[in-house]
């Protein structure tokens, strides 16, 4: 029951509400035992899936379920278990990176792009397997922000991923 109540059905990834759970926890126990690490920093992606409608207008609904479960495979498979991956809704998708440096976590958002555009999606009868490809925007937490600000910064990232053409990754500029 309580599994259900916090996670999506469909991939099984935390809900919005867990997600915003696990983050709190996470910000809180690291400020007050490990300063060092707050100062490594966290770091927030948006995932949204690109011209997501277009898959299930051209393959139908069940194709399309069967891409976003691939999706949290590649993305599951590419981050560490202490990483937050959630469903935010829809065909989009929140990671907390803890403690992790910029570069590293720039890094990483380009290594989940490349995974996602090298899915391979079967079809039914044997026709062209399904590729997708997303667009990611990334903000760094600072310990003293709110995570809504942080969200906030991470969309505009994400939208200026989309705005810059698709199928690429916008870091958020640094406000310190
Ligand atoms: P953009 O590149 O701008 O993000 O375009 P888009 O087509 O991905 O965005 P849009 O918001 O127009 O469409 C999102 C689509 O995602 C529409 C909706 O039906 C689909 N979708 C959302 N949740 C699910 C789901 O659980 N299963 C399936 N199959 N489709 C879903
Ligand atoms: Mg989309
Ligand atoms: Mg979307």
């Amino acid at each position: 029951m309580q599994h259900n109540a916090e996670h999506d059905p469909l991939t099984d990834l935390p809900n919005r509400a867990l997600f915003t759970r696990r983050v709190q926890q996470a910000l809180s126990g690291r400020r007050a035992t490990d300063r060092g690490a707050a100062l490594r920093g966290t770091a927030v992606l948006f995932i949204d899936l690109d011209g997501f409608k277009a898959v299930n207008d051209t393959h139908g609904h069940a194709a399309g379920d069967l891409v976003l479960q691939s999706f949290a495979d590649t993305v599951r498979r590419n981050v560490r278990d202490t990483d937050v991956l959630a469903r935010w809704g829809g065909e989009e998708f929140v990671l907390l990176l803890c403690d992790t440096p910029a570069a590293d976590a720039v890094a990483l958002m380009e290594r989940l792009r490349q995974a996602v555009q090298a899915m391979q999606v079967p079809v039914a009868q044997g026709g062209q397997p399904i590729t997708v490809t997303v667009s990611i925007g990334l903000a760094r937490h600072a310990p003293a922000d709110p995570l809504a600000g942080t969200l906030e910064r991470a969309d505009r990232a994400l939208y200026a991923a989309k705005a810059g053409g698709r199928n690429r990754v916008v870091p958020a500029p640094c406000l310190r």
